[in-house]
């Protein structure tokens, strides 16, 4: 899929103030630095229409990114930043869960996760808890770049055999940098085959 228009539409933390209407959305979302930024920005081919920073754990805004007029990317808040405090992590939980759960428009939910490390606990609980509410999501590995080739194909094999032992059938997942574009058309084919559908 070719990407022609992408605009920023509006930051919120209240999911009744998203954008109306029924454009599907593509929600992306991992702990604080994954790499969420560089990867809509990668995705969109728009260098900076996602802020990326130095700073992680700062945003806990809901963003609305209108693509090809015709569909949303969202960029939820990144979890798992200790340094937000309880208050600050309770208060992303609810902005995520409500966005999550309630959102009619929310077609499929992109779990990023750094390919570089070992299945974080926070993570597993995360994606134990999409399985539970029935929620389609997929997995992201990000920053492949970082790693040689045969680390890849080993790293990617031992997160899915981790996630094998909770679920029999595994998400859809991918293979991404944001320094290469690697994984980029296989993630827009994927939203495409969605959207059409
Ligand atoms: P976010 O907090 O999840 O939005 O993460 P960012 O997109 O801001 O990225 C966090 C850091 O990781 C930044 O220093 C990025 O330059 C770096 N980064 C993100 N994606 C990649 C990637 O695919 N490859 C490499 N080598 N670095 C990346």
């Amino acid at each position: 899929m070719e990407i022609t228009n992408a605009e920023f539409v509006i930051s919120n933390t209240d999911v009744t103030k998203c954008p109306g209407g029924t454009f599907p959305e593509y929600a992306f979302i991992g702990r604080s630095n994954v790499g969420k930024s560089s990867l809509i920005n990668m995705l969109t081919g728009r260098k900076g229409l996602a802020m990326t920073s130095a700073t992680p754990g700062k945003t806990m805004l809901i963003n609305h990114f209108l693509i090809n007029k015709s569909w949303y990317i969202v960029d939820l808040p990144g979890y798992g930043y200790a340094k937000r405090g309880q208050k600050g992590q309770e208060q992303i939980q609810r902005i995520i869960e409500t966005y999550i759960l309630q959102r009619e428009q929310m077609t499929n939910l992109f779990v990023l996760v750094d390919s570089r490390h070992e299945p974080q606990a926070i993570d597993l609980a995360f994606i134990e808890w999409l399985g539970e509410n029935g929620v389609p999501f997929a997995i992201v590995f990000t920053k492949a770049d970082k790693l040689k080739g045969g680390r890849i194909n080993s790293n990617i094999r031992h997160y899915l055999e981790k996630l094998h032992e909770q679920w029999e059938e595994l998400p859809p997942y991918f293979v991404t940098s944001s320094e290469n574009r690697m994984g980029r058309d296989e993630l827009l084919g994927y939203i495409e085959q969605i959207n059409k559908d």
